[in-house]
């Protein structure tokens, strides 16, 4: 085996659509195998790109240096389309020190409220764990394919000897379509055939990175409730590698409110 130099696996490209596949869980996945290879791909700023959320039009914010030349120089976060919508959004600017602020205090919450959380994550993990609805929903598409398909087939085979055929009669040659009907209403139907099969396989694609979904969500649950279990203190100071353990994403509200989505769906 190739020794991995920090890439993506193949895997997911060459077996899960990577056309089709959502961002998200390309993202997702991505991430997971970066941290997992001990890579900090993210630091000081941009740690917060892509997880701070216009509350108004659901854009990620974006950051801009103020001052850049003299002593008041700092980096502010405001919504990349503030001004690219025909409605201004009217979410605040930030700065990093609120969303840090913050941060801690979602963290010490949880942390106060251990025995809760952790009863939630082993909730949430025990659900993520049992995929086998998902599998049986594949399974049955998988089947329904091969019927719709072996249907096609047969159709096209029809369809490739309802040819012209020659016959004389009365001294003429003339040209007698022997199966008049079928060209027409097997294209019909192949069309009808085809049509169900491209429905299933969006189906199942959508299945099937449900499935991955549920895998990363599960083991990024199991990450939080390592981190909880193992965190007896309040934290003080803002933790860089938590944050990128637990944090989603962070939504702006008008107010200035920061809504925290942890990783595993908990929200604060
Ligand atoms: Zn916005």
């Amino acid at each position: 085996m190739k020794k991995n130099e920090g890439e993506v696996p193949q895997y997911y490209v060459e077996h899960s659509h990577p056309e089709i596949i959502s961002r998200e869980i390309f993202d997702m996945v991505k991430q997971e195998f970066e941290k997992r290879k001990g890579i900090k791909s993210r630091s000081g700023s941009n740690m917060f790109s892509s997880k701070i959320v216009c509350g108004d039009c659901g854009g990620f914010y974006g950051s801009k240096v103020w001052h850049s030349n003299d002593k008041y120089r700092r980096v502010i976060w405001r919504c990349n389309h503030k001004y690219k919508n025909e409605k201004r959004c009217q979410t605040p600017i930030i700065r990093e020190v609120q969303i840090k602020e913050k941060f801690v205090d979602v963290i010490n919450r949880l942390i106060q409220d251990k025995t809760s959380v952790i009863a939630d994550c082993e909730k949430i993990i025990a659900e993520l764990r049992d995929t086998s609805t998902i599998e049986n929903k594949e399974l049955k598409l998988k089947a329904e394919q091969n019927v719709l398909y072996n249907s096609m087939k047969e159709l096209v085979n029809q369809m490739a000897h309802s040819k012209n055929v020659n016959a004389e009669i009365e001294g003429k040659n003339i040209e007698i379509n022997q199966n008049r009907e079928l060209p027409a209403q097997a294209l019909r139907q192949y069309e009808n055939l085809k049509n169900q099969y491209e429905k299933n396989n969006e189906k199942l694609i959508k299945l099937e990175n449900t499935r991955l979904e549920w895998r990363v969500k599960k083991q990024r649950t199991l990450e939080l409730l390592d981190k909880i279990k193992n965190q007896n203190n309040l934290i003080t100071d803002f933790d860089e590698q938590m944050w990128y353990t637990l944090v989603e994403k962070v939504i702006v509200n008008r107010d200035g409110n920061l809504n925290f989505e942890l990783k595993n769906g908990v929200k604060f």
